[in-house]
């Protein structure tokens, strides 16, 4: 299918496009990696008259660490979070999750920035942007603000980001040394969306999980964050019970859409899989 016509530009500097977002309102469209929206308009389920390319914007590309929190420009692409060695030796979660999104055509345009501003439930950095602790800045004329991922998310393709904001960028604490990782993701051949996914975060104290942070991708309107699975697990041994008990719960918060890749109870019990999985992987990369 063929878009509507429309209007490019392609602005040197974040104020340029948020002069181009106030001036067209709701007829403007931020453009990315494009590789969600182009389908869409393409499809006709977006129809913007004017597209704003952000790829000319230096400011929005990069990765550094500033004090305990590592910052990400919005624009940075998938490829470049997989080869960063500052994410690979201090955040190797996003590294993790990078790897397992689509394919190389993808990830070589697709932007952090765009996989989290369009607010798809089966987008894999929401799930994960939850588990890190990820706080998101949002920039429009009037000023900025900064959101915690935590309650970004609103419903399918719905998050807080109004019309004329832009992400400008995601900042991450930096995880503690010796922490626990795993995004587990379950999906039917390269290059598919997760079936269903599991990110964790792990600190133990020994034997005893000292805390714990879940998220579960494409099983829910938006990425979910198993809470109760978390507190069940809080100051107990990570033993095949706990583990069992924490995707029963885990489980019980799921509402996914039957569709190509499964009906919602199938969904839901690889939710609990692959939360399994995510744990014990998690656990071995504490070393215990
Ligand atoms: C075949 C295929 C398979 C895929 N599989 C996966 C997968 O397994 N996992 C996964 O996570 N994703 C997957 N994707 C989606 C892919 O990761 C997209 O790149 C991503 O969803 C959007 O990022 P983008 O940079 O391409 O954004 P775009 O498509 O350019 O934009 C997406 C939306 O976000 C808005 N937007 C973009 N950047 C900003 C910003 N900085 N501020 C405000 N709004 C902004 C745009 O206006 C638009 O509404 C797949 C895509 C394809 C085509």
């Amino acid at each position: 299918m063929i878009p509507r016509d429309f209007e490019y530009y392609a602005p040197k500097s974040i104020s340029d496009a948020l002069g181009l977002l106030k001036q067209f309102g709701d007829e403007a469209k931020l453009l990315a990696g494009g590789h969600s929206l182009l389908p869409m308009m393409k499809m006709r389920f977006a129809q913007p008259g004017h597209l704003i390319d952000l790829g000319k914007i230096a400011a929005l590309k990069g990765i550094r660490e500033e004090g305990a929190t590592i910052r990400i420009g919005a624009m940075t692409t998938e490829n470049e979070l997989i080869w960063s060695k500052l994410l690979q030796a201090k955040c190797p979660l996003l590294v993790e999750g990078a790897r397992l999104i689509s394919d190389p055509q993808v990830r070589y345009k697709g932007t952090i920035g765009g996989d989290i501003s369009h607010g798809d439930p089966g987008n894999d950095h929401p799930a994960i942007m939850l588990v890190l602790g990820a706080s998101l800045v949002l920039r429009s004329a009037a000023g900025e603000r900064v959101v915690p991922a935590d309650g970004f998310f609103v419903g399918t393709y719905d998050t807080l980001m109004k019309p004329d904001e832009i992400m400008t960028e995601i900042r991450i604490p930096v995880p503690e040394p010796g922490s626990g990782y795993c995004y587990a993701k379950l999906k039917r051949k390269v290059g598919d969306y997760a079936t269903a996914a599991a990110a964790v975060t792990l600190r133990m104290n020994g034997e005893v999980v000292r805390d714990v942070a879940i998220a579960l991708t494409n099983v829910g309107p938006t990425p979910l964050k198993a809470r109760a699975a978390e507190d069940s697990l809080r100051g107990k041994a990570l033993t095949d019970t706990s583990m069992n008990a924490a995707a029963e719960l885990a489980m019980s918060i799921c509402d996914p859409v039957g569709d190509q890749r499964g009906d919602a109870e199938y969904k839901t019990a690889m939710a609990g899989e692959m939360l399994q999985r995510a744990l014990r992987l998690a656990r071995s990369r504490t070393g215990h």
